[in-house]
């Protein structure tokens, strides 16, 4: 059985500063296609910060705020989640976890317990970063390498980041409108991994910098990743279901 891990984006699972639940239930039904399709499957998912602000709109500059607004949205999301997974049967499940687990080799293995014990009672692991109590220097900041992170340490086979852009490209497509796909990828420059970070959307965090860090860990480690649009799921429909690559790029 193939284990993977899915990263969505908060731009992907925000419309409008609330979240967008045409998309979320497109990926919940997804997930549930892959899983027949025999896929072990674990999510990292944004969004709680989001949905914390459509309850109480704090100004999100504010660290503290983000803590509280976090707080807030994160049992909202996974309420959101848990009765999407209901119509396909499915149970689905909350691990929160801070940036410092991943240097402890002891609560790395506790924590692998726990997540093979969820994907062997068939159960989708949705986990994010705690930011109520992540401390900002510490934390990944972005959930694209707490993915890579998740997927290389619970020993999945692919990471898959569903994100605002279907693709890496040899420069940046909304600014560029010559910018050029690149399907597959072996290799990263430094001067890549060190750009600016150039997130999207006020919600988000990463930008493509934070994917090629995360697609670089999962290279030197022998995994892969694969980048796709999240607002049109065909492409990794057709790259996992089908074994066909059309859009989206693999970093291999
Ligand atoms: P998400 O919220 O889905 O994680 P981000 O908005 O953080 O995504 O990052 C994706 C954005 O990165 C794209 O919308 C695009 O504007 C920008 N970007 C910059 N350079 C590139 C590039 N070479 N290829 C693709 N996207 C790029």
């Amino acid at each position: 059985m193939k284990r993977i891990v899915i990263k969505v984006g908060s731009h992907i699972l925000t419309e409008d500063g609330s979240i967008a639940r045409e998309r979320m239930m497109a990926l919940v039904g997804l997930i549930a296609d892959l899983k027949k399709h025999s896929y072990e499957v674990a999510l990292v998912s944004s969004g709680a910060v989001a949905a914390g602000y459509t309850q109480l709109p704090l100004d999100r500059k504010k660290i503290a705020n983000r803590q509280a607004l976090a707080a807030i949205g994160q049992p909202l999301l996974l309420k959101m989640y848990q009765e999407k997974f209901a119509k396909f049967g499915l149970l689905c499940s909350q691990v929160l976890f801070s940036a410092d687990v991943f240097e402890s080799d002891k609560h790395v293995s506790h924590a692998k317990v726990a997540i093979d014990t969820l994907l062997a009672n068939n159960v989708v692991p949705i986990i994010n970063e705690n930011d109520t109590v992540s401390i900002e220097e510490l934390v990944f900041g972005d959930n694209d390498r707490l993915s890579a992170h998740v997927a290389h340490y619970f020993d999945a086979d692919i990471l898959v980041i569903l994100s605002d852009i279907d693709a890496l490209y040899d420069k940046d497509p909304n600014c560029h409108k010559d910018a050029k796909r690149r399907a597959v990828v072996n290799e990263i420059e430094e001067e890549e991994l060190a750009a600016e970070h150039t997130p999207n959307n006020e919600f988000a965090t990463g930008g493509i910098v934070t994917k090629l860090q995360a697609a670089d860990f999962l290279m030197n480690h022998d995994r892969e990743m694969f980048l796709a649009s999240g607002f049109d799921l065909t492409d990794v429909r057709a790259f996992l279901i089908e074994g066909v690559h059309k859009g989206g790029t693999l970093f291999t």
